[in-house]
């Protein structure tokens, strides 16, 4: 359609651009409990493009009837054909700084000054030195709602339950809880990961626990850094693994996967902190222990 010149002079809730009337006054029960009601049209298609949903942030968590009219305006969209796709796409207009350019800084202000917010980990999430993709993923998990196949299967997008079991074990419904913390091979992972920090003992068994349980863990400075770096580092890549697992049919390297872990930590705690120290990338790779052990 020829909208698109216009996407960011519409606002999504308030204007009519989609059949008769606005989408505030269809959907006012969502529209009631959004946080950003000013939002354009661009913004949110970007944002779906991106997540293949559109990710509103809402100032409370939905009621089960809220989460169906949520799917009904997801579906709206979804046969009205509009969407984000020209040289523009990558192009973000944000309402919550001046500038208009989206920082994680103004959307951790934004949410920290909203009065229902929930809790402290929005800080262990949106203050991690972790990159913005990874933060928005950790994000989506924290929230419930990563594309995995149990919610393909849901959606009728998966038509049968084994399309829909957890390509490391083939023996579970991939859940977001099974993918990245129950299933036996991620779970061993979550093990070594933390034996290099001398930690024992049960997980907690689901995954918003697990990162209050995370940030309940009282380190300082440096290795403070690297802990709430840590916890990203494993579930992102977990789920680049599971990636190249359905997609490209690779079957996951366990022990690889583990030195891309301390990879990713030590490349995004080096440029947090901008270490000078004496440690190579290899002492990070093979002496984390005592890396951490110095912090
Ligand atoms: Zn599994």
């Amino acid at each position: 359609m020829s909208l698109w010149q216009d996407l960011y002079s519409i606002l999504f809730w308030k204007d009519t651009w989609l059949g008769n009337t606005s989408l505030s006054l269809k959907f006012p029960t969502l529209f009631n409990v959004v946080c950003f009601k000013e939002e354009c049209l661009g913004d949110v298609l970007v944002r779906k493009a991106i997540f293949n949903e559109c990710n509103f942030v809402f100032r409370r968590n939905l009621f089960d009837w809220e989460k169906e009219l949520q799917t009904e305006l997801s579906h709206l969209l979804d046969v009205s054909g509009v969407v984000a796709r020209d040289e523009r796409e990558d192009r973000l207009s944000w309402f919550g700084c001046n500038s208009n350019v989206f920082s994680v800084k103004s959307f951790y202000n934004l949410f920290r000054a909203h009065p229902s917010n929930p809790d402290k980990t929005f800080e262990l999430i949106w203050r991690n030195a972790a990159p913005h993709r990874v933060q928005c993923f950790g994000w989506l998990v924290y929230l419930g709602r990563v594309k995995t196949s149990e919610y393909h299967l849901r959606l009728g997008i998966i038509n049968n339950e084994e399309e829909a079991l957890c390509k490391f074990c083939f023996a579970e419904l991939e859940t977001a809880d099974h993918l990245l913390l129950h299933c036996k091979f991620v779970w061993d992972t979550w093990g070594n990961v933390l034996s290099w920090w001398g930690i024992q003992g049960p997980l907690p068994n689901a995954l918003d626990d697990l990162y209050r349980w995370w940030d309940d863990w009282n380190f300082k400075a440096k290795k403070r850094i690297i802990w709430d770096c840590l916890l990203f580092a494993v579930l992102w890549t977990i789920w680049l693994t599971r990636n190249e697992a359905v997609f490209n049919q690779t079957s996951p390297n366990w022990c690889e996967m583990q030195e891309t872990i301390k990879i990713r930590v030590a490349l995004r705690v080096k440029t947090k902190t901008g270490d000078k120290e004496d440690y190579s990338m290899d002492d990070f790779i093979f002496k984390l222990g005592s890396i951490i052990d110095d912090s």
